[in-house]
């Protein structure tokens, strides 16, 4: 169901683009790995920290599977269609296999942890399984691997944050990157895989990841995301007891480290955001106004059995507050699920008539896939047809394109500071970056580099781009 511009995280980072991290720089005579990540932005930036770890022990990355000593697929266990491409991916290393049958295959995150050593039947290619919070032991494995057996470690940490580990940037555009500020997850949505395969809530020690903006800022980045699955309930606590932390004040510390860093965070949960988080980022210019905001459903019956913990109007207040504090031009995005379980006509149009209210900038929309173990595949029915789902699905993914171009069409005619990324897909001549609430904003070249900021008249745009002409200076 990827008919329109609106794509799916796994679209845009995982499956259609594969994001391969390549760092060959004075990698002759070294062992090559070559990793591919899928789903969220989380297992992006836990790649980085594979390769730190691998990099360690005298590997170097590669572009090249076939070149590689170490494949690995970094996975999403979210739906099943994320979990159906791994298992086509892997199909195509079988010759790979065949022809170096010394390369070593692995597979590592959320559908590692899902399947553990199940997978090792399913899929005879791969030699390592490796969980989310297993990564440190990576190396231990790899040799295990070597004296001819299997290996597999999923074990679960209430502890690991991978906080001492610089990542490797690799396959970066040298301007944004992104911080883990948090693992795990303690919500437990019904539908939801993520606290089964990612483990129990965790906040990472807050001055490990200022000490990491500022050396990101230092190496030449301009934009920092602060990752976690609710980076609302952000809690850090030191050792001696003296410092709480929260996501406000972190927010507020990696803010301070420059002006011209600019700051973004995903996700925030609605039933956590709170207004200090919110007069934060409108205390600080170079905190970016946007706020993905997963609604999931507009209904507070289906809400409430998705176990979200709030219900309709406490969603609309929320958006209500941001409007106040931020104002109109505050984006936000939604995820939303058509067709969970029991789901009637009249919940699904309420999630219509919640998009209307809000009219969101942007939306990742997907149709409800039943994951195993779940508490909803133990207390409910997946009793809504696919044609049904699909259908709904449909129809949320159009209203919003249709929000997207209407709310694109709000920035026209207004000048927009925008963070050069790069050259623009479409054409050499003209350069790509974001604007404050993230819109993607493409213009002409003119002298203008990667990691400048520059002031971009916007004089036209589509559901997905804006369109516009820098301000030149006088000089
Ligand atoms: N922690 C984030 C939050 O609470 O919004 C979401 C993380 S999850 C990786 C990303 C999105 O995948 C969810 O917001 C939800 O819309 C979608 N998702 C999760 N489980 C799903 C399922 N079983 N079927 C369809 N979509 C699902
Ligand atoms: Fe999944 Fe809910 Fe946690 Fe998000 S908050 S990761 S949807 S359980």
């Amino acid at each position: 169901m990827k008919t329109l511009e609106i794509l799916t995280p796994e679209d845009k980072q995982g499956i259609d683009l594969p994001r391969l991290l390549e760092d060959e720089q004075g990698a002759q005579g070294k062992k090559k790995l070559y990793i591919e990540s899928y789903g969220c932005q989380m297992n992006f930036s836990d790649s980085e920290i594979v390769a730190s770890i691998m990099r360690e022990k005298g590997f170097a990355t590669t572009s090249s599977p076939d070149d590689a000593d170490l494949v690995l697929l970094n996975t999403c266990a979210i739906r099943d269609n994320a979990e159906q491409k791994v298992r086509n991916r892997l199909s195509t290393f079988v010759s790979l296999k065949r022809r170096k049958p010394d390369t070593t295959i692995g597979v590592l995150g959320c559908m590692a942890e899902r399947l553990k050593a199940k997978l090792l039947e399913e899929e005879k290619i791969v030699d390592m399984v490796v969980g989310p919070d297993a990564y440190r032991d990576l190396p231990r494995l790899l040799e295990e691997v070597e004296t001819g057996q299997k290996a597999v470690n999923v074990f679960l940490s209430k502890e690991e944050t991978y906080a001492d580990i610089a990542p490797v940037r690799l396959n970066t555009n040298g301007v944004t990157a992104f911080i883990s500020i948090m693992r795990g997850c303690d919500n437990m949505c019904s539908f939801c895989v993520v606290p089964f395969t990612r483990g129990r809530e965790r906040s990472r020690d807050a001055h490990s990841i200022v000490k990491e903006a500022e050396e990101l800022f230092n190496q030449g980045y301009r934009e920092v995301t602060l990752l976690g699955q609710n980076v609302d309930s952000y809690k850090w606590t030191s050792e001696d007891g003296t410092e709480h932390i929260n996501f406000a004040h972190l927010l507020e510390k990696v803010a301070l480290v420059h002006p011209d860093l600019r700051v973004r965070f995903s996700t925030s949960h609605p039933k956590d955001i709170t207004d200090e988080v919110l007069y934060t980022m409108k205390k600080y210019d170079n905190v970016c106004n946007y706020i993905h905001l997963p609604a999931q459903s507009g209904n507070s019956r289906v809400l409430k059995i998705m176990n979200r913990t709030y219900d309709r109007e406490w969603y609309m207040n929320r958006v209500d507050a941001i409007r106040r504090i931020l104002g109109e031009d505050c984006g936000i995005s939604q995820d939303m699920i058509a067709g969970f379980c029991t789901e009637t006509e009249e919940e699904h149009r309420d999630t219509l008539t919640l998009m209307e209210y809000v009219k969101y900038d942007y939306g990742y929309m997907f149709a409800y896939s039943e994951r195993p173990g779940t508490p909803a595949a133990k207390k409910f029915v997946d009793d809504i047809p696919e044609e049904v789902k699909k259908r709904r699905l449909n129809e949320i993914i159009a209203l919003q394109q249709q929000h997207s171009m209407e709310r694109n069409q709000m920035a026209i005619g207004k000048v927009h500071r925008v963070l050069v990324e790069g050259t623009s897909k479409r054409s050499t001549e003209h350069l790509q970056g974001r604007n404050d609430q993230n819109k993607v904003v493409v213009f002409p070249k003119h002298h203008f580099e990667k990691g400048q900021y520059v002031n971009v008249l916007v004089t036209d745009c589509t559901a997905a781009t804006l369109l516009g002409e820098p301000v030149l200076s006088e000089d």
